[in-house]
């Protein structure tokens, strides 16, 4: 059976409220969705401000995205949202945003590279970047399950960043890490070479992930 999330809209509005307080969304960018235990998925409204945002607010959709409850429309990127779901039964959550220094990377079109220590362990590898697709799209969900592989994060071609999780909490722990470790490598690079980790202990590190996801 799939993974899912207990009471998948209540984490679903405290994740949006705490990815607003950790500076990682503005506004109404980033969108976050919890698989339920019928299957249906919990997902934040499109165009609605997390500031005010409440549980009645919160769209319930089927796996072919048709809105089964709640009065708003979903996120736009209800599709990247659902293939990752459908492609991956073991996760249960996926976080989207737009944090600054993921989406430098994203921009560039670069891998984050494994340069600290718990990066491996928690996220499986460096970030891998997706090809360009654009919002909304079918082919952005495909191209965003593709870098997912054996993940726990990806970058979203000049867009953003998307991590996932088997439950909510790790998917929030992943999106802070990954734009962490972008940011730390970003200023790393203007102090000179990003020296990165040995690769044996970047195995090592990598086949402790299955455990860790
Ligand atoms: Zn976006």
């Amino acid at each position: 059976m799939a993974k899912y999330v207990e009471n998948a809209a209540e984490e679903v509005l405290a994740a949006a409220k705490e990815l607003l307080e950790k500076g990682l969304v503005e506004g109404t960018s980033g969108n976050i969705s919890a698989r339920q235990e019928d299957g249906n998925v919990a997902v934040t409204p499109s165009s609605l401000d997390y500031r005010i945002m409440e549980l009645e607010d919160i769209v319930i959709v089927n796996p072919a995205g048709e809105v089964v409850s709640g009065e708003r429309g979903p996120t736009s990127e209800i599709k990247l949202h659902l293939a990752v779901l459908a492609a991956y039964e073991d996760l249960a959550a996926v976080i989207h945003s737009h944090a600054v220094h993921a989406t430098m990377f994203a921009v560039a079109q670069q891998p984050i590279p494994t340069c600290i220590d718990e990066f491996t362990v928690y996220l499986g590898g460096e970030v891998r970047c997706t090809e360009y697709a654009p919002s909304g799209s079918d082919e952005l969900g495909e191209q965003t399950v593709k870098a997912l592989e054996d993940r726990g994060a990806a970058l979203i071609a000049n867009h953003g960043m998307v991590a996932v999780g088997t439950d909510m909490k790790k998917a929030m722990h992943n999106t802070a890490l990954v734009e962490r470790s972008a940011k730390i490598i970003w200023g790393a690079r203007q102090l000179g070479a990003v020296h990165p980790l040995p690769e044996k202990i970047n195995e090592n590190f990598a086949s402790v992930y299955p455990f860790m996801r």
